[in-house]
């Protein structure tokens, strides 16, 4: 957790969010003191590198004869390993367009950068801290200099958004979408360069071929999550014939083949997020729903997090797996002025993952509405400002509305197949 959090000037739900907003929320999430702060729960270490389990093994000694243990011995074996767990939240859509790029410069102007994004993530910050793996998903690609900035349709943003999503808490980021060539080759090595140098581990874009055939393995609480990343398109561009590795697209037979690499590799549970689906509909398309279930019957893949269609789509049980099939926007400016009423909403889903015979199955997942609000570009946990009465009644109307839409939109695909997802309050 980087130390600079706590000397962020705190915008208003940022106070809200210490005082106490949050303690109804708090009463439902593991891992948060009363105090809105953040408990001290174990922090992933996040390896950059694939993992490695094999442990050396020294020369034998030459063997000794082992004296028999005394017949009056009473020594208990020893207690067996507790099962391991950890939980992984995911989000969708950062897609930082220049309007939202202009209020993250003026607040940058406040504290010395040329961008500070940090306000906006503030009041998600510590519920995205308190999953053990949190993953973001970057649509853009990245600035490494403030220069070749684009935007809409064609994207290049300010490097400093990676630096927020470091500082709220992501430990790692999916990075195929299709705006991932918008900057072309150079773009990819540029985005990738950023997100090292913030200390984010990405999946889904690679400098090398040698990158691109590596499995992005994550050291979670002790256990190595394998994560992929997958496109379905890039924005009329294709990738050069010459470097098909510099992005990775939806292949079934590709995922699966990825996935049982990672497993090869180390990883013992493999997380796909996946940039799919038809922009402003809330229902998954028949390719999504059959990609999903092709997925999760194969034995490689555990869980399937998507993004690209800007607003919140449902959450579905699929056997003991779990697929959310759109996170919606978690930062941008769309709204109901360009697009659909839904694209300022956002959730954090939150999967509890846990040790079941040998393997590491979903056992449950919650989920966390946000909103992002108008001007400010401030991420809005939903659960929270409805819980603060100080919360003004045109905000609180809008907030309800947000929450109605993401409720109805987790849940269309019915509770008997989502029945832990509704968790919080
Ligand atoms: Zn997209």
């Amino acid at each position: 957790m980087p130390a600079s959090r706590s000397q962020m000037p705190g915008g208003p739900w940022l106070a809200k969010v210490a005082v106490g907003t949050l303690t109804a929320f708090c009463l439902a999430v593991a891992g948060f003191a009363a105090d809105g702060s953040v408990a001290a729960s174990p922090q992933p270490t996040v390896s950059a590198e694939p993992v490695t389990l094999a442990v050396a093994v020294p020369p034998s000694p030459v063997p000794t004869p082992v004296p028999p243990p005394p017949a009056s011995s009473t020594a208990a074996p020893p207690p067996p390993a507790p099962p391991r767990a950890f939980t992984i939240a995911v989000t969708g859509d950062i897609l930082t367009h220049s309007p939202v790029v202009r209020v993250a410069q003026a607040s940058g102007a406040t504290v010395g950068l040329p961008y500070d994004y940090r306000p906006m993530f503030a009041d998600v910050a510590p519920l995205l801290s308190a999953a053990d793996l949190a993953v973001c998903h970057l649509e853009t690609p990245l600035s490494p200099d403030g220069q070749g900035l684009s935007y809409f349709p064609v994207f290049t943003v300010p490097r400093e958004i990676a630096d927020a999503v470091a500082w709220a808490g992501y430990d790692a980021c999916s990075t195929a979408s299709n705006h991932s060539v918008d900057g072309g080759a150079a773009g990819v090595t540029d985005t990738l360069d950023v997100l090292d140098a913030a200390g984010i581990p990405h999946a889904g874009m690679a400098r090398s071929p040698d990158e691109g055939a590596t499995p992005r393995l994550l050291d979670v609480n002790g256990v190595t999550v394998g994560h992929l990343s997958y496109t379905y398109g890039l924005n009329g561009f294709s990738l050069p014939a010459d470097k098909p590795w510099l992005v990775d697209l939806i292949d079934a037979d590709r995922i699966l083949a990825e996935a049982r690499a990672a497993r090869a590799a180390g990883a013992e549970f493999v997380l796909v997020s996946v940039h799919w689906g038809e922009q402003y509909l809330t229902a998954p398309t028949e390719q999504q729903s059959a990609l999903a279930h092709q997925l999760l019957a194969a034995p490689e893949v555990d869980l399937i997090a998507g993004h690209h269609a800007h607003v919140v789509q449902p959450v579905e049980r699929i056997g003991d797996k779990w697929v959310a099939y759109g996170l919606g926007n978690f930062l941008s400016n769309q709204s109901g002025r360009c697009c659909a009423a839904g694209t300022q909403d956002g959730v954090i889903v939150r999967f509890t993952v846990a040790e079941r015979d040998g393997r590491f199955v979903v056992a449950g997942a919650r989920y966390e509405p946000t909103w992002v609000e108008p001007g400010t570009y401030r991420i809005v946990p939903v659960l929270a400002a409805l819980a603060d009465p100080a919360t003004p009644p045109g905000l609180r109307a809008a907030l309800e509305a947000s929450r109605a839409r993401t409720a109805d939109a987790i849940g269309m695909l019915g509770a008997p197949a989502t029945p832990a997802v509704a968790q919080f309050p």
